[in-house]
Order: structure tokens, then C-alpha cells, then sequence
């Protein structure tokens, strides 16, 4: 039995910081995903961070499941990458001109990823998909979008209908301060449905700039993509003209070294990458084939920069993570831990009779509270929200940080021990219990 803590006593200090948070700061946080809005209560204010663990500001220990939204698949302050950052930082944090730790990534990116011949560094996944549908639209000179319903491709404009994410997290079906014409070139499909976004090609014959996916959505929760949708997409988009931007923000270096694409053989025409590739840091990146890549500022006219873009830190800090992402097994070895915590939660869900179901994709897992399989955002928003917050909190209250949304992943990392897994999974028995 985990003795969940006395409720608010313990965290003090994160409700005083907090408070003073709320007055400076929009909602005080930074990102509105941080807020504890849909699961009641104040977020958790962190003082400090290592392997697997969290601490908040009143000293509360957690074992943390976010990850920073899935940018530490190494698990917290990793000494290597500490290391790295630490050396960079004493030759200097930003130049504002090339490197070679630029080169080094780049060519550690292409090497993964052969479908991106070229790269160009971002500092937020929000640039990197923005970016490659202006070149998209550039390249075919056309100005629709198709994107599927409960993806997320960062917060601008052209993304920000039925989105995923916060906006499913708040309930933000079109976001005000879109222009209305600008939001009706984007097309909306259900996940999964390749026969709906046949028909949005049909609708709108030679009009569509690209197709923008997920190609495993774990932004409304982690839905699979079916056998063939993959497929269906890139053979719709090469009879059409139109480009396939498998947006792997969060997919990049989760389940293999290499991408979504790599696992199900499917070649995209452009890329973009994010969360993982920065080791923690902020950076992300859009690639793809070169004829497209070369239309860009300085070779092209599609022009996009960036300041701190490539910045010799989050360079430093992306190639020790994938020196260690690289080493034989590393992907292997977080696969066995992962499927050992989705066998357990399979087994707590039998023991206690929740109505959830739980979906895995390598080290990515939602609990839906629905028992339904989700296969699409419209079942995803099926899900009890009421019963998913009362769940967050028994975790919290014993030691467990989960994404405080019905619509996220749990991201395992590497640095996850099955000791710390199988405390996990007694919690998720006890907090499935009380909340059933
Ligand atoms: C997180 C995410 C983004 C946005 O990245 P930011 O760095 O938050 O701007 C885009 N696409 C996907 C799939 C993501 O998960």
C-alpha cells in the first residue's frame, strides 16, 4: 500500500510560488498545458530534476511520466549530456554563426533519417511545421492543408482547428485570432480515415499544398495509425501532387533510431522533428528531399531564420543524446521496460474492472477512461474527463506525475528502473480502485 499524501499540507511552497505566478504570469504558466485546469488544483512546482524524478518545490518527490512532454527520453540531467552542455557553455552559449556541432547533428539526423537529405535547425516544433508548409505551398503553389482531427502541430495559425493537445486538453475548437481566410485553407479528416481525405482531395482537385500527420497521433492520447493509412496517405498525396509531412515531433527517435517513418517504411517528403532531438534543450528541425529544401532562404526564396537557430548548446546537447541513443540496444532495452509497464496496466485494468482502456505504441501510453477502443479524436473525446482527473490526482497524491490531460502520452524513458515501474503499476492499482 502507497500511503497517498495529505493532500494540499505538503506542497506550501509551490502554492505560495504559484500564487505569485498567477500575477505575473498568464494563467501562471508558460505553456498552458502546464496548468492543472483540466484535473483541478495548482500545478506542481519543480525545483529540481534527476533520472526519473522530480522534486517540487516543497521537497515532494515524484516519479515523473511527462518528461518534459516527451524531450527526455534519457531521463533527466543525464550526466553526459550535463557534461556536454557544461563544456559548451565555457566556449561560449550563442554566435550567431555556424558550427560544426550544426554539421554534426545534421548529418546524424540524415544518417537516421535518409528521407531527410537536407536540414534546416528551429528552435520550437511550432517553427519546424510551419515552416515546411510555407515551403510546401511554396514548392507546389497551392495554398491548402489537410490535417486530421486531434493532431497537434504546434500553435500557429494554419494548425489550430480540432487540434490536439492543449486545445483538446481546453476544450479550444477554432482558436480566435485566426483569420477566418487563412483558417479555411486548412482541411480537417478524421484520424485514420484515409477515405475522408480522399475525398477533400477530390473536393479540391489540384488545390492541396500538402497532407500534415502524425503518423502515430499522440496528441489526443496515443492512437495507433491503422494498417494502411500510412500507406493510403502517401499514395494520395503522390497521385495528387501534393507533399506528406509526417510531423515526428514526438515520434523522432521515440520508438527506433530513426522515425515513424523508418517502423512502417513509408518515405514523406518533408519531416520535422522537435522534443527529442534537443536532449532537453529548445530545438527542433525540418528536412526532407533536397530539390525542396534548396527552395529555401539562402538557396530559395522561401525564406525563414532564426536567432538562436542551431544554437551550440541545444547542439551539444542533441548530439550526446543520440550518441547515446545510438549505443546496440538502447531502443530495445526501453521497449522491454515499456511493454512491462503496458502488460501491468493491462493486468491492473482486469484486477480493478476500470472502464479504461490502454493503448501503447513503443514507449508511448494512454489510459483512456473509455471502454472503447480509440482509434480517432471523436472517440478520444468520448473519454470520462471527470473520472481521468480523479485518476491524475490518486496518482499524484502517490508520487506520481502524469500529464495532467486525458489528451497526452505517459512517456517512459530509458532512465525509468522496473523498481520505479512496478511502484508505478501498484499506484495505478490503488488510484484505478479508489476511482472506479
Ligand atoms: C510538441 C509538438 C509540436 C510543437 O512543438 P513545440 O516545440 O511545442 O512548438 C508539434 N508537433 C507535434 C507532433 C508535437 O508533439
Amino acid at each position: 500500500m502507497i500511503s497517498p499524501r495529505s493532500k494540499e499540507a505538503g506542497r506550501s511552497r509551490s502554492h505560495e510560488i504559484f500564487r505569485r505566478a498567477t500575477d505575473v504570469l498568464v494563467g501562471g504558466v508558460n505553456s498552458p498545458v502546464r496548468a492543472f485546469r483540466a484535473v483541478g488544483g495548482e500545478p506542481i512546482v519543480v525545483d529540481r530534476a534527476a533520472g526519473a524524478r522530480l522534486w517540487d518545490a516543497d521537497g515532494n518527490e515524484y516519479i515523473d511520466y511527462v518528461c518534459s512532454w516527451g524531450a527526455l527520453i534519457l531521463g533527466h540531467a543525464h550526466p553526459k549530456i550535463v557534461q556536454a552542455i557544461t563544456e559548451q557553455a565555457r566556449r561560449g552559449t550563442s554566435y550567431g554563426m555556424p558550427t560544426e556541432l550544426e554539421v554534426e547533428l545534421a548529418l546524424r539526423i540524415r544518417k537516421a533519417l535518409p528521407s531527410c537529405e537536407k536540414v534546416r535547425f528551429v528552435s520550437s516544433g511550432t517553427e519546424a511545421t510551419m515552416s515546411a508548409v510555407r515551403l510546401a505551398r511554396a514548392a507546389t503553389g497551392r495554398d491548402l492543408i489537410i490535417k486530421f482531427e486531434g493532431c497537434y502541430h504546434g500553435h500557429s495559425d494554419s494548425f489550430l482547428s480540432e487540434a490536439g493537445s492543449g486545445l483538446a486538453t481546453l476544450g479550444i475548437a477554432a482558436c480566435p485570432g485566426v483569420p477566418k481566410a487563412l483558417a479555411e485553407l486548412t482541411l480537417n479528416a478524421p484520424y485514420n480515415d484515409a477515405a475522408a481525405a480522399e475525398k477533400l482531395f477530390d473536393l479540391h482537385r489540384n488545390k492541396i499544398a500538402a497532407l500534415i500527420v502524425e503518423p502515430v497521433a499522440a496528441n489526443m492520447g496515443v492512437v495507433s495509425p491503422k494498417p494502411g493509412f500510412l500507406q493510403a496517405l502517401r499514395d494520395l498525396c503522390t497521385r495528387n501532387g501534393a507533399l506528406l509531412i509526417f510531423d515526428e515531433v514526438i515520434t523522432g527517435f521515440r520508438m527506433c533510431y530513426g522515425g515513424a517513418q523508418t517502423l512502417f517504411g513509408i518515405t514523406p517528403d518533408l519531416t520535422t522533428l522537435g522534443k527529442i532531438i534537443g536532449g532537453g534543450l529548445p530545438v527542433a528541425a525540418y528536412g526532407g528531399r533536397r530539390d525542396l529544401m534548396d527552395r529555401v532562404a539562402p538557396l530559395g526564396p522561401v525564406y525563414q531564420a532564426g536567432t538562436l537557430s542551431g544554437n551550440p548548446l541545444a547542439m551539444s546537447a542533441g548530439i550526446a543524446s543520440f550518441d547515446l541513443l545510438a549505443a546496440p540496444g538502447f531502443y530495445e532495452s526501453l521497449e522491454v521496460r515499456a511493454k512491462r509497464f503496458g502488460e501491468g496496466i493491462v493486468a491492473a485494468l482486469g484486477e480493478t474492472g476500470a472502464p479504461a482502456t490502454a493503448v501503447r505504441a513503443g514507449s508511448l501510453l494512454t489510459l483512456f477512461f473509455s471502454r472503447e477502443p480509440v482509434t480517432d479524436y471523436a472517440g478520444a473525446k468520448k473519454c470520462d474527463t471527470r473520472r481521468f482527473a480523479e485518476f491524475f490526482r490518486a496518482m499524484l497524491d502517490r508520487g506520481i506525475f502524469l500529464a495532467p490531460s486525458q489528451f497526452e502520452a505517459l512517456f517512459v524513458s530509458a532512465a525509468h528502473t522496473d523498481a520505479e515501474i512496478d511502484h508505478t503499476l501498484a499506484a495505478f492499482c490503488e488510484s484505478l480502485a479508489t476511482t472506479s
